[in-house]
């Protein structure tokens, strides 16, 4: 899959380092199904005392005993966001989920909110400290140690990847931050020798790589590793592969869901998909993406990820539905883990359906990005209804290198490969770098233009 070896990262050994959750992370499944339901029995306790929102849900389902075991956590309903949401702006800041007092709510992140105001997610001090552990397995798999030195770009809030500063600090690596969109900062910073990770989105790390040539990618200092995060990007091989050869360094990507916990899913240098890392604080089901049905969690297995808060006192979640499709890769690592490990597939709400098939898409950047160095990686789906169902072609619009805006023969290249790989027909607009807009820490894979 990749054509870049893990090189210098490969050869870091973890076993000796005591940070490393080894009784969690390399136990056997039946294991950590006891762990899970041990805390599954005191969390359930604390929602049907403490939660108005789920004591009521869980009632409305038929289950009103003391008890239910983790293995008959199916017949709980699912949660979704907008529920949750809903929670909150009936009885705000904090909503009828709010499972301690408000004087116990210690941090307080908040999320973008697709649909009018922000939402909130409260903390309490045992919620910070299991965010931290969760994050610290999550990016000391990634490889990074107390050796390493990081530059990161995320924001201390208001969102929760502003939690990464205190992983960063438990690992006891050197942090060195940067403001998102500062890129003049990243470049120095990096160029200076002061850091040789970075933390960054996909986009930005594509950005990046765009921009330098190799001669510049050479003086970067001591730069060896990127670990992404914040969307999909850094599994899709024709973005990773390019990031690693033009920027020389290994490219290792996390996953976290701000309502359960900010980092959750880490890749190891092996680059064999995002370890599970929330063992014994998250439980994690698999379904069926369209009927919702339970799916079991091994190699092969594509369905969507339901997360249900084991050991969180403020806002615990049950059978939240998170809206990623992913595809488990399998479980033994020659890191050592033993917990499962996935790839992105796509998000559910970017999903749309071109005659019967569904398309994500991430699959469209996999396929644009083998028209480097003509384009420059980045691609958009335009929606021109919000029905989920698109009419062929589909209008893709496509971001090329200077000079390539007028190349009639690359946009029938790429409409021909969209057509080959993907099976549907897309008329591509290629866009130049200047009228694509923001250099962007994230890149927006739909955008809605009527
Ligand atoms: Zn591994």
């Amino acid at each position: 899959m990749t054509s870049h070896p893990p090189g210098r990262l490969a050869g870091d050994a973890c076993e000796r380092d005591p940070i490393w959750d080894r009784d969690v992370e390399t136990e056997a499944p039946e294991d950590a199904f006891v762990r899970g339901a041990a805390a599954w029995e005191k969390q359930f306790r604390h929602l049907m005392e403490r939660s108005p929102f789920y004591s009521r849900r869980f009632r409305e389902a038929g289950v009103t005993s003391g008890r239910l075991s983790l293995k008959d956590i199916t017949r709980l309903p699912f949660s979704t966001k907008a529920e949750l949401k809903q929670s909150i702006d009936q009885t705000p800041p904090f909503g009828s989920n709010l499972c301690v007092t408000p004087a116990q709510v210690k941090r307080v992140y908040q999320t973008s909110g697709t649909t009018g105001a922000p939402s909130v997610l409260a903390l309490s001090r045992t919620d910070i400290e299991t965010w931290t552990v969760i994050g610290t397995r999550t990016y000391f798999a990634t490889g990074i140690h107390d050796h390493s030195s990081v530059l990161t770009t995320f924001g201390a809030g208001p969102f929760v990847a502003g939690h990464t500063h205190f992983v960063l600090s438990r690992i006891g690596c050197r942090s060195v931050p940067v403001a998102p969109g500062d890129t003049d900062r990243v470049v120095f910073g990096l160029k200076a020798g002061l850091a040789d990770t970075l933390l960054s989105t996909p986009s930005f790390a594509q950005y990046l790589a765009n921009k330098m040539d190799t001669s510049e990618a050479n003086r970067m200092g001591e730069m060896a590793h990127i670990v992404t995060g914040g969307e999909p990007g850094g599994g899709i091989p024709a973005i990773r592969d390019h990031i690693q050869q033009v920027l020389d360094v290994t490219v290792t990507e996390v996953m976290g869901i701000g309502d359960i916990a900010p980092s959750l899913f880490g890749e190891c240098p092996q680059q064999q998909g995002m370890h599970f890392c929330g063992g014994g604080h998250v439980w994690v089901e698999l379904v069926d993406p369209d009927s919702r049905e339970p799916m079991s969690i091994e190699a092969g297995a594509v369905g969507e990820l339901v997360y249900t808060h084991l050991t969180r006192e403020a806002m615990p979640v049950v059978r939240f539905l998170g809206g990623d499709i992913v595809k488990i890769e399998g479980s033994p690592c020659g890191c050592g883990r033993t917990t499962f490990r996935m790839r992105v597939i796509g998000r559910r709400d970017d999903m749309f359906i071109v005659r019967g098939v569904n398309v994500y898409p991430s699959a469209i950047l996999a396929v644009v990005g083998e028209f480097r160095p003509r384009v420059t990686g980045r691609a958009r789906v335009i929606r021109k209804t919000a029905d989920v169902s698109v009419t062929p072609p589909v209008p893709i619009e496509v971001e090329v290198a200077d000079g390539h805006a007028g190349d009639a023969r690359l946009k029938s290249d790429i409409e021909d490969a969209v057509h080959r790989i993907l099976t549907f027909r897309a008329r591509v607009d290629l866009i130049s770098e200047q009228s694509f807009g923001e250099s962007g820490y994230k890149t927006k894979l739909t955008v809605n233009r009527p």
